[in-house]
């Protein structure tokens, strides 16, 4: 489900950094569900790390699970209006998205949206004609980086939000991923190695932020 789309013409195809929401720009505990949009609290280095990303030429793509609409905790308005009022207040700090995709469904829905499912990413890459072989997918779960491995998409896990109570449940499939303190980290990762080609897989190298 698109929250918002930026509309461009280019007709090139531009890599992207897709983004998780909470606990990768905003803050999130465990089973807390935003369902207020005045509640919304970013990582106070989220826009530097945008603006970073932004200026490399990445398209910023949020995909995000909010199954708190399918469990009945919030409606689809409540959730779309989160979404909106996210964007707004990144356009005030100068951190554009060019759009938001958001699965409302609940776990049991089994739909083809709910992270770690590709129809978010899929969707979004249609949209905005992106090339996913040079993307990148930044997120603090699990389901982030299966869907990333499932795509092949460069993947980056985060220690913020769920990251260090994810790595203690999961240290098999995560450690040896990049893993970064939090979104700035990340961004700076990027920055350095967003030049090297994808081709010829490499084993994913282990670094600690
Ligand atoms: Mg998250
Ligand atoms: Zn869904």
């Amino acid at each position: 489900m698109i929250a918002y789309l930026k509309k461009n013409g280019d007709k090139a195809k531009k890599p992207a950094v897709f983004l998780d929401r909470d606990g990768t720009l905003i803050h999130d505990r465990p089973g807390y569900y935003l369902t207020d949009p005045a509640k919304l609290r970013f990582y106070r280095h989220t826009f530097k790390a945008l603006r970073l990303l932004s200026r490399l030429g990445y398209r910023l793509i949020v995909v995000t699970n909010q199954s708190g609409v399918g469990r009945g905790y919030m409606t689809l308005s409540a959730a779309a209006a989160i979404n909106r009022r996210m964007q707004r207040d990144l356009v005030k700090n100068g951190a554009m998205l060019d759009g938001i995709y958001f699965c409302p469904h609940g776990p049991a829905e089994s739909c083809a949206c709910r992270k770690p499912a590709p129809g978010l990413v899929r969707e979004a890459a249609k949209n905005h004609r992106l090339d996913l072989g040079n993307s990148y997918l930044i997120g603090d779960k699990l389901s982030d980086m299966r869907l990333a491995g499932a795509l092949k998409l460069r993947r980056v896990f985060l220690k913020s939000g769920h990251g260090r109570s994810q790595l203690k449940k999961y240290p098999g499939p995560l450690k040896s991923l990049v893993i970064k303190k939090d979104l700035l980290a990340a961004a700076r990762w990027i920055k350095k190695s967003h030049k090297t080609p994808v081709t010829g897989h490499k084993p994913a190298k282990i670094e600690r932020a």
